[in-house]
C-alpha cells in the first residue's frame, strides 16, 4: 500500500506555516520549511519542522525544486507563497503541488474573481465604472495595496477628488459600494476525494487603524485628521448565528460548482469568502482567496465548528494533510494534485 513516509510535506516559512506544517506532523508527514534567513525562529521554536532550508530571496525557490521532487514534497501554497512566486509564475512550480494552480489566476484579478463569484450567485458591493457615477458611499481600493493600507471612503464625485489627491500616482482603483455592516470571513474546505463542503471556521481581522478609531470621538478623530487604514494586523475567532450557516454552506457550494467552469478540476482544499454583513443578514462578498487564509491561524487546535465534525483537534493545516493522507493511501494523489 503507497505510504505517507514516502512523502513530505512543504510551504514558506511565512502566513500560515506554523499550522500547515503541525497539522502536517500531526497527520504522520514529515515536514520542511523553506524559509528566508533571519526569519527562522518561530518555526524553530515551535518546532513544526524536521527541516527547514534557508533561502536568501523567494525566487530562490525555484533552484531548489530539483531537491523537492526528489524528496517527493508536495508544496502547500498559502497568501505569502502565492504573492511572491505571482500567480503567473505558479505554472512553473515543478513540486507537487496541493490545489489547482490555474485558480489562484482568478482570486488575484479583481474582474476574473467578481464574473466567478456573480456566476455564483455571490451578493457583491457594486462598482462603479467613473468617480461621477458615485451616488453612495464608496471605498476607493488601489491595485497592489498592500494590505488594504491607502483606501479611502468618497460619499460623491467631489469627495473622491478630494481624496485622491492625497494619493499621487496611484491611478489604477477601483471604487467599491461601501457596505455598511460587519466583516466575517468563513473559511471553507472541500474535500475531492469526499465531495463535501465543510466549514472549518470564521474570523474577522484586526486591522490598524479602523479597528483603534472608534475608541476616541468623532470630534478627536477629525482633529487628528487620522486617514482609515486597513493593515491587518491580526485574526480574531468568530462564531456566526446559527440560523446564517445554511446560506453559508450554500455561497460555498456555489462557488466550488462554479470554479469548475474555470479551470482544470476548479476549486478545492481550503479557500475563503470574505463579506461584509449587513444588518438585515446580507453577505456581500467582496473577495475570495483560494488558499488558505491566515484568518484559520486562531484555530490551530480546531474551531467550534471542526469539534463539532471531528471530535479531535483540527485545524485547516492538519484538513489538508488528512485529504492528502487519505489520497495517497486510496491511491489518488493525482487528484489532489493540480
Ligand atoms: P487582500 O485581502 O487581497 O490583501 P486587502 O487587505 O488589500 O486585500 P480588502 O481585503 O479588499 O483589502 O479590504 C480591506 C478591508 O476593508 C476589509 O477587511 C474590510 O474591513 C474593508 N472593506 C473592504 N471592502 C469593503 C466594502 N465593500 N465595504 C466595507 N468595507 C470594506
Amino acid at each position: 500500500m503507497p505510504s505517507i513516509k514516502d512523502y513530505k510535506i512543504a510551504t514558506l516559512g511565512s502566513h500560515s506555516a506554523l499550522q500547515i506544517l503541525k497539522g502536517a506532523k500531526d497527520e504522520g508527514f514529515e515536514t520542511i520549511c523553506i524559509c528566508m534567513k533571519g526569519k527562522t525562529k518561530p518555526y524553530e521554536s515551535y518546532k513544526v519542522a524536521d527541516r527547514i532550508i534557508e533561502i536568501d530571496k523567494f525566487d530562490e525557490f525555484f533552484t531548489l525544486q530539483d531537491e523537492l521532487i526528489k524528496e517527493k514534497a508536495i508544496i502547500i501554497p498559502h497568501g505569502s507563497f502565492v504573492s511572491y512566486i505571482g500567480p503567473k509564475r505558479m505554472n512553473d512550480v515543478k513540486v507537487m503541488h496541493y490545489g489547482t494552480k490555474g485558480i489562484l489566476e482568478f482570486e488575484s484579478d479583481r474582474e476574473k474573481e467578481r464574473e466567478w463569484l456573480l456566476d455564483a450567485g455571490c451578493r457583491m458591493p457594486r462598482i462603479f465604472d467613473k468617480p461621477e457615477d458615485i451616488d453612495v458611499p464608496v471605498i476607493v481600493k488601489f491595485h497592489g495595496a498592500n494590505g488594504g493600507k491607502g483606501y479611502f471612503v468618497a460619499n460623491s464625485p467631489e469627495d473622491f477628488y478630494e481624496g485622491i489627491k492625497h494619493y499621487p500616482g496611484n491611478e489604477k482603483y477601483v471604487l467599491q459600494e461601501y457596505i455598511v455592516g460587519v466583516p466575517m470571513y468563513t473559511h471553507y474546505f472541500y474535500s475531492p476525494l469526499t465531495e463535501e463542503l465543510e466549514i472549518m471556521s470564521f474570523d474577522k481581522r484586526y486591522e490598524s487603524n479602523a479597528d483603534s478609531i472608534g475608541r476616541i470621538s468623532a470630534q478627536d478623530q477629525l482633529d487628528a485628521k487620522i486617514k482609515t487604514s486597513y493593515t491587518i494586523t491580526g485574526n480574531m475567532p468568530l462564531v456566526i448565528r446559527e440560523s446564517m450557516l445554511p446560506d453559508v454552506f450554500e455561497m460555498g457550494e456555489n462557488v466550488v460548482k462554479a470554479s469548475r467552469k474555470l479551470v482544470g478540476k476548479g476549486l478545492y482544499g481550503p479557500f475563503c469568502l470574505e463579506a461584509i454583513v449587513d444588518p438585515n443578514l446580507n453577505f456581500y462578498v467582496f473577495e475570495i482567496s483560494a488558499r488558505i487564509v491566515a484568518g484559520t491561524n486562531p484555530f490551530v487546535h480546531g474551531s467550534p465548528y471542526t469539534w463539532l465534525r471531528y471530535d479531535e483537534p483540527m485545524s485547516t493545516g492538519r484538513r489538508i494533510a488528512r485529504d492528502i493522507k487519505m489520497a495517497i493511501e486510496q491511491d489518488r494523489l493525482a487528484e489532489v494534485l493540480g
